[in-house]
C-alpha cells in the first residue's frame, strides 16, 4: 500500500487498458457513522474554536456553511482564514483507537481481491487516517494504494471529489483512460463528478442507507450518475464477473 501522493500531473499517454476501480473509503468500505464522524465533526469544531477564537455555536454553524458551500469544511477554512491545512488534517482526524473502532474484515479483503484490475482507495480524507482505516480493515494487502485529500492539491488549491477537473487529472496519472475507470462511493454527488468525467460510476448503498426508510434510500436510476447499485463490495465482486458492461 502507498500514498499517490504527487500532484496530479501524471503522464496522459494510456499505458494498458485493465479496469481501475476507484473506491470510496468512508461508508463504503467501512461504517463511519456510528463511532468515526461524530468524532471528525466535534474535533473541525474544536479546531475553528481555537484557531478562529469563535464561540462553540459560531464555530459549528461555520463549520457546517463551508461545507454546504465547498463540499469540504477544510476548503472553506483554507480559502478564508490563515489555516495551515496539513495541521489542521492532522488534528481532526486523530484515532490512536482506530483498532477498537473499526473491524478486521476478511471477508471484505476477499471481495476486493476478486475485482479484476487495479484497486485504489480515492478518499477526502487525510493520508494517515485513511492508512490507518486501511490497516484496521485488514484490506492493505488487497489494494494498489491510496489518493488522500493531499493529492487533490493543483492549480494552487483542494480540489477533493467531485471535482471533475480533479478526476481528470487522476485518471491520467493513473496512465488510463476514464471509461477504463470506475468509481464506487456511497454519494451520489461524486459520482456525478466521475460521470462528468467520463467514469463508470457504482453507487454502494448498504452501510449508510440502510439506517435511512426504504423511500428516502438512494436508487440507482434516481440520478443518471449512477450506472449500477450495490448493497456491498461484496455483493459487486459476485456480480461483476458476470457482467460485462462493467
Ligand atoms: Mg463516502
Amino acid at each position: 500500500m502507498r500514498a499517490l501522493h504527487r500532484p496530479l500531473t501524471g503522464p496522459t499517454a494510456p499505458r494498458r487498458v485493465a479496469r481501475v476501480w476507484l473506491l470510496d473509503l468512508d461508508d463504503t468500505l467501512h461504517d463511519a457513522q456510528p463511532a468515526i464522524m461524530p468524532r471528525i465533526d466535534a474535533a473541525m469544531t474544536d479546531y475553528v474554536v481555537r484557531h478562529l477564537g469563535l464561540a462553540r455555536e459560531e464555530a459549528s454553524a461555520l463549520r457546517l456553511d463551508y461545507w454546504k458551500r465547498y463540499g469540504a469544511t477544510l476548503l472553506g477554512l483554507v480559502t478564508h482564514h490563515p489555516i495551515d491545512p496539513h495541521h489542521y488534517l492532522r488534528e481532526t482526524h486523530r484515532f490512536p483507537d482506530m483498532h477498537r473502532l473499526v473491524r478486521r474484515r476478511p471477508a471484505l479483503a476477499r471481495a476486493l481481491r476478486q475485482l479484476p484490475g487495479r484497486r485504489i482507495i480515492v478518499t477526502n480524507g487525510p493520508w494517515h487516517y485513511a492508512r490507518a482505516v486501511v490497516r484496521a480493515l485488514g484490506i492493505a494487502g488487497s489494494i494498489e494504494g491510496i489518493v488522500p485529500i493531499e493529492a487533490m492539491r493543483f492549480a494552487g488549491r483542494f480540489q477533493p471529489k467531485p471535482s471533475r477537473p480533479m478526476m481528470g487529472r487522476l485518471v491520467a496519472r493513473l496512465r488510463t483512460r476514464p471509461s477504463c475507470c470506475v468509481l464506487v462511493d456511497d454519494t451520489v454527488g461524486n459520482l456525478a463528478g466521475a460521470r462528468a468525467a467520463g467514469l463508470r460510476t457504482v453507487l454502494a448503498t448498504t452501510l449508510k442507507e440502510a439506517r435511512k426508510p426504504a423511500s428516502t434510500r438512494a436508487r440507482a436510476g434516481s440520478s443518471r450518475a449512477v450506472e449500477l447499485q450495490v448493497q456491498s463490495i461484496l455483493q459487486l465482486s459476485r456480480r461483476v464477473p458476470s457482467r460485462s458492461t462493467l
